[in-house]
């Protein structure tokens, strides 16, 4: 039997419709300079969304990855040295760590936001620990009052992984400007895609921010000449373009994933009876921007199952926590060890919550979820 309805977990032509010619225009602007590799276009890109975030600099890069691994390298980490993460999160912020020859250790999150458990990142310090990598996981801040006062107290560095959060606030603040460094994807399915792969680091300090420009063209401050060892993080002139353009329509889009949130909230409410389903809480002074809308639910691989029988996109954020990945055996963090992250990869889901969703296949959407519980 059809669907009656499909609903995507994103439907990025839906959003690209309205804005196709600005896009083009762009991309045309790009083209007929040939300048491809940063240039005017991304000087331009980087100085609207320092604007944007009220961030002191920001520096465009390949990548979330690379931004993550730049700032990591402008801070020297490397063999011996210790970085505390989150074990649930996107794979690259615990890779990075190990690429760079240093040691991720992986603590548990908050059941409720999700991000990293504070008083478990007290209790990871070592005299070899050299920063905390906060991650902004689905686009809500992490307790970042008590990442500062932790990471201060040790002398530790804090790099916000914000790859899901730009636009989302902490007491008023735009995350990745509260620590030293704020890494950020534009990955086409985050909040702000580009058309492939880029991304960006916010810095603090104007030594480290000179630091990140030189790494980003293989540590040499002229060219040909090295002052460190680098690496090829230049964001593309074509993607900066692209970027600019849907940078424009970043607060309009953010309403409207908020408001899908609220929507949603109102919908499951009227649901009777309850259903064995938490929706995500907004905590208190952190302004949420929705990259996922992520419920927690009784036999989630089931209603995962009968929500993509009945034309509903889901997916699990993230299934296997990394102390549980063959690639982080060797840390020696067994199962059971961090139980809040293994139950969140057990009960997570995601729901379509992109701006152009409608009203109608959210219904739709919380519909079907009510008709699996109903069904028994
Ligand atoms: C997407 C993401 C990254 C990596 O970004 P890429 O642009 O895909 O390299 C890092 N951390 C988190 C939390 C992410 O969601």
């Amino acid at each position: 039997m059809q669907p009656v309805m499909q609903v995507p977990l994103l439907d990025l032509a839906a959003q690209y419709a309205p804005i196709r010619d600005a896009v083009v225009d762009a991309l045309t602007r790009v083209v007929d300079t040939q300048q491809f590799i940063l240039g005017p276009e991304v000087s331009a890109f980087e100085a609207e969304v320092a604007a944007y975030l009220d961030a002191a600099h920001a520096i465009g890069v390949t990548s979330g990855t690379d931004a993550l691994l730049v700032a990591m390298m402008a801070l020297g980490i490397g063999p011996g040295d210790e970085v505390i993460v989150p074990t649930y999160s996107f794979f690259a912020t615990a890779g990075c760590v190990t690429r760079l020859g240093a040691t991720p250790v992986l603590v548990d999150i908050e059941p409720v936001g999700f991000t990293i458990d504070v008083d478990a990142v007290r209790q990871a310090i070592t005299p070899r620990t050299r920063a905390i990598i906060p991650v902004h996981l689905y686009g809500q801040a992490a307790d970042m009052t008590a990442v500062m006062a932790v990471a201060g107290e040790h002398g530790l560095a804090v790099i916000e992984d914000a790859a899901q959060a730009i636009g989302a606030t902490y007491h008023g603040r735009a995350l990745g400007t509260i620590g030293q460094f704020g890494c950020f994807s534009f990955y086409p399915s985050k909040n702000l895609g580009a058309a492939g792969d880029a991304g960006l680091v916010t810095v603090a300090a104007d030594g480290h921010a000179a630091i990140v420009r030189m790494l980003r063209v293989h540590g040499a401050q002229r060219t040909y000449h090295h002052e460190r060892v680098g690496g090829n993080f230049r964001l593309a002139a074509l993607q900066a373009a692209v970027l600019r353009v849907k940078l424009q329509h970043l607060r309009v889009w953010t309403e409207a994933r908020r408001t899908n949130a609220a929507r949603y909230r109102t919908l499951f409410a009227a649901i009777r009876p309850t259903i064995p389903v938490d929706l995500p809480v907004e905590l208190p002074g952190r302004r949420h921007i929705y990259n996922q809308f992520v419920v927690r639910a009784a036999r989630r691989d089931a209603l995962r199952a009968h929500l993509r029988d009945h034309g509903v996109g889901s997916e699990i954020y993230y299934p296997v926590p990394f102390h549980l990945q063959p690639c982080f055996a060797s840390l020696g963090v067994p199962p059971g060890a961090l139980p809040v992250a293994e139950r969140a990869s057990q009960d997570t889901l995601s729901l379509p919550i992109y701006s152009e969703l409608t009203e109608a296949q959210q219904r739709y959407v919380v519909e079907t979820i009510a008709a699996f519980y109903a069904r028994g």
